[in-house]
């Protein structure tokens, strides 16, 4: 029976610089994974092509998809719809290649619904890494500036935990790397039994 291909969720704040990161990924020439084109929409900014860097949908056409159940997931995001074609998804999984999503938080907790088995990687700015790392070593404090960045991390730590990696993109060369790395390196340990 044909091994199903990985699941391979790349999400993370906004702003973090996800579509960089994947951009950096996919010009690796030995990239062995398929990139899942999105639906969105969003106006193509100058340059996107339709089907190359969204599949750009009006707003009627894309609830008729939420209606139709073709999305694996979707989201509203700064007033625009984005959402992953889940026929596209799911055969190409079947067929035994990997699968890369490049999408926003609130689309990733549904993906891992859905797809408990997939890899979770969460991408995170070096200030946000620095700020975790502060409320790991220091959470016993009770101090005022502790409990208020707790606070206002608290949203994004708990999705953090829906993750299987966090990486930070401290630089796209070496965000990237670490994925490509990590990716292999589940493959590995996927394959192992
Ligand atoms: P942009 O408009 O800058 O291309 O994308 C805005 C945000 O939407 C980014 O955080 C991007 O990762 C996210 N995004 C792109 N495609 C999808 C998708 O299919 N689903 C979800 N939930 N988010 C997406």
């Amino acid at each position: 029976m044909q091994e199903k291909g990985l699941l391979i969720v790349l999400s993370g704040p906004s702003g973090v610089g996800k579509g960089t990161v994947r951009k950096a990924i996919f010009s690796q020439p030995d990239t062995e994974f398929e990139y899942s084109i999105s639906m969105t929409t969003r106006t193509p900014r100058e340059g996107e092509v339709n089907g190359v860097d969204y599949f750009f949908k009006s707003r009627e056409e894309f609830e008729g998809l939420i209606e139709q159940d073709r999305l694996l997931e979707y989201a509203e995001f700064v007033g625009n719809y984005y959402g992953t074609p889940v026929d596209y998804v799911r055969e190409t999984l079947d067929s035994g290649k990997d699968v890369f999503l490049e999408i926003e938080v609130k689309g990733a907790r549904q993906v891992r619904e859905k797809f408990p088995e997939g890899l979770f990687i969460f991408l995170m700015p070096p200030s946000l890494h620095e700020l975790k790392n502060r409320i790991v070593t220091r959470g016993t404090e009770t101090d005022d500036l502790i409990t208020n960045r707790l606070l206002s991390a608290r949203e994004e730590i708990e999705m953090m935990d829906l993750y299987d990696y966090i990486v930070e993109n401290d630089q796209v060369e070496l965000a990237s790397e670490r994925i490509i790395a990590i990716v292999k390196a589940e493959h590995c340990r996927r394959e192992r039994v």
